[in-house]
């Protein structure tokens, strides 16, 4: 049995962002041939529209640019994200970098100036937490070799 891997729904040609586009990736059809892909939006499964106002974590909070406080939305979607890759059995995810929810290892600093530190989403962080190994786009490869791996 292939090895569930939860990945952003927007990495894999989801118009989910937050202006309704996608991220697809290169890689992303090798990838899900070796794996049962879970995709998660973590942001519109907490309830956001599409678009969106960006949003940006501010200290504990996650905010949008207009001001408003969306950490329940960014809460209640990891929640759920997290409860789908369980329930999948996912070991593995790929995550959009850079993202208030999906990020992992940076995340925008809360300014909106497009300034990055080090840091993850929400969603990022409860993966790490529950012991999924998360992998960001830019780590595709690794991820596939990680995957090859555990087959052997
Ligand atoms: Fe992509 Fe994650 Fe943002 Fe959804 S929440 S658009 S999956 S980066």
């Amino acid at each position: 049995r292939l090895p569930a891997v939860a990945v952003s729904a927007c990495l894999a040609g989801e118009r989910c962002t937050y202006k309704a586009s996608s991220n697809l990736i290169e890689g992303y059809g090798e990838l899900a041939v070796l794996c049962r892909p879970v995709l998660v939006c973590p942001e519109v499964m907490g309830g956001l529209a599409t678009p969106r106002d960006p949003a940006e974590i501010q200290g504990n909070k996650v905010v949008s640019c207009r001001g408003t406080d969306v950490t329940c939305e960014y809460e209640r979607g990891a929640a759920e994200a997290l409860r789908l890759a369980q329930e999948a059995g996912c070991a593995f995810a790929l995550l959009k970098e850079n993202s208030p929810s999906c990020g992992c290892g940076h995340v925008y600093d809360g300014t909106f100036s497009h300034t990055l530190v080090e840091g993850d989403g929400i969603t990022a962080r409860a993966f790490k937490r529950e012991g999924i190994a998360t992998f960001g786009e830019s780590q595709i490869d690794a991820l596939i070799e990680a995957i090859h791996a555990e087959r052997l």
